[in-house]
């Protein structure tokens, strides 16, 4: 029997990117983890084996398989379903080509200074960033072989004929594969693929240090129509003390080989490599001070920050199984049982991705808070999106700050020059002072003159 209440959670119906249904009433919850990940974690560490995915369908064992053996490399892929409607189609929905585990960052997080006497029992990730919640078991026997399983899958999916799942655009699971991204593409022709797109999510350090494969892969894919996409590529935050924390080890240097190294690549291979330009960027933790928003701010055009301001609204997700929410339980102080201002929910709402199991958090230090309460609204009378004002439909300070801004023909005003100026003005501040008389301030010094009164 499903669980209803599980799959009647707005995050399901949402992303309905896969949808895990506990059918096993057997399967043991983890009572450690908080709904839904209790249901999730147990099944989808398990429904990777043969044993499990044969006793989940009711029939026997197969003789002479290990049932402890993983279902990739174990039994032959096949892609028999069809896309319905052209809605589907259009989509391009990707098809994952799995094997390893899909981040190979494992820099202990208990060897990180900042954690110590920090319990980590039972965190969902002990390795790599620790804030990172996503599940990653291995999908195959880490001893087997990433191109090996790709050349199954990909001549499973598209040999002799492109199956009609397909729309020939792959989703590079096994993060193994990047340190060999010449051979792939090597493997890719070989097989006499017609011309095809593959995604990777890589860290910013492992497409630095694959540099010399990728130049050969893309010219390689350059002159056979393949194309390669680089997404989910995360930065976090430039602030030395900010990075520290998240234990993510990526520094503006790295940062800024990376960009040089993609805007070659876009200048070279226009047609064949594609890249998110804005990184993912965590700029609020409940620890982040004037200093740490400075440094943020100062590196936004090195950042190629300047096309979306969204980065300015994004906030820590206090995952209940994440080393950073033991962290700020051990200092105390920092959680709360709900946020002090709606704008903690401005970037779940736009996302429509209501992640109902985080944490609500506060900002140790009121300056940074204010801060905060202000560009978000002001970014959101920017965006105007239906969804994120939603979470201010009764607010008045986003209602005064919009006539505020309307009135004094201030509207198209780069949220950047505005954060700018109210990390400023908060600088020069002990205590912060009331959000509106911040706004005048701020906004009439940006604007040079005085404002019309609202
Ligand atoms: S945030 Fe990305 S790099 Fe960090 S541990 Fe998670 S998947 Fe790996």
């Amino acid at each position: 029997m499903p669980d209803l209440q599980l799959l009647a959670a707005p995050q399901y119906f949402l992303t309905p990117d896969s949808l895990l249904l506990r059918v096993d009433p057997t399967i043991s919850l983890d009572p450690a983890l908080p709904p839904p990940f209790g249901q999730v974690q147990r099944a989808y560490d398990l429904s990777f084996r043969v044993g499990w995915l044969l006793d989940w369908l009711g029939v026997p064992q197969i003789p002479g398989v290990n049932p402890e053996d993983w279902l990739v490399g174990a039994i032959a892929p096949s892609y028999p379903a069809t896309l319905l409607g052209d809605g589907l189609a259009r989509v391009q929905p990707l098809l994952k080509v799995l094997g390893g585990r899909p981040c190979g960052y494992h820099q202990a997080i208990a060897r990180n200074p900042l954690y110590e006497g920090v319990d980590l029992t039972d965190v969902r990730r002990s390795h790599g960033c620790s804030f990172c919640n996503w599940s990653m078991p291995d999908v195959s026997a880490p001893q087997a072989s990433a191109l090996d399983l790709a050349r199954e899958q990909l001549q499973a999916a598209e040999l002799p004929s492109r199956s009609p799942r397909s729309v020939g655009h792959y989703d590079l699971y096994d993060s193994r594969i990047l340190a060999h991204i010449d051979a792939f593409a090597e493997l890719v022709i070989e097989l006499g693929l017609p011309p095809s797109m593959f995604y990777v999510h890589p860290r910013i350090d492992e497409v630095i240090g694959a540099r010399k494969k990728l130049d050969r892969a893309l010219q390689r894919f350059a002159a056979t129509g393949h194309r390669l996409f680089l997404h989910r590529v995360g930065v976090e935050n430039l602030s030395p003390a900010e990075n520290a924390r998240f234990n993510k080890a990526i520094d503006l240097e790295r940062v800024e080989t990376f960009l040089e190294q993609i805007d070659g690549y876009h200048r070279d291979f226009p047609e064949t490599f594609f890249c998110h330009k804005t990184l993912g960027y965590i700029l609020y933790t409940p620890w982040t001070t004037l200093d740490d928003l400075q440094i943020s701010l100062d590196a936004c055009d090195a950042l190629a920050f300047q096309g979306s301001n969204e980065w300015l609204c994004s906030t820590l997700e206090m995952d209940e199984g994440a080393a950073i929410t033991r962290l700020a339980e051990k200092q105390g102080g920092l959680l709360v049982d709900a946020y002090e201002d709606p704008a903690f929910l401005y970037m779940t709402s736009s996302e429509f991705n209501f992640r109902r199991w985080l944490r609500p958090w506060r900002f140790a230090d009121a300056r940074v808070a204010l801060f905060f309460r202000m560009i978000v609204r002001l970014v959101a009378l920017e965006l105007r999106r239906p969804s994120g004002d939603a979470v201010f439909a009764q607010d008045e300070l986003f209602a005064w700050s919009a006539r505020l801004l309307e009135a004094n023909d201030l509207l198209g005003v780069s949220r950047v020059r505005l954060a700018r100026a109210l990390c400023s003005a908060l600088r020069r501040q002990e205590a912060p002072q009331e959000p509106k008389a911040l706004l005048i301030q701020v906004l009439t010094q940006v604007a040079g003159r005085p404002l019309r009164a609202v």
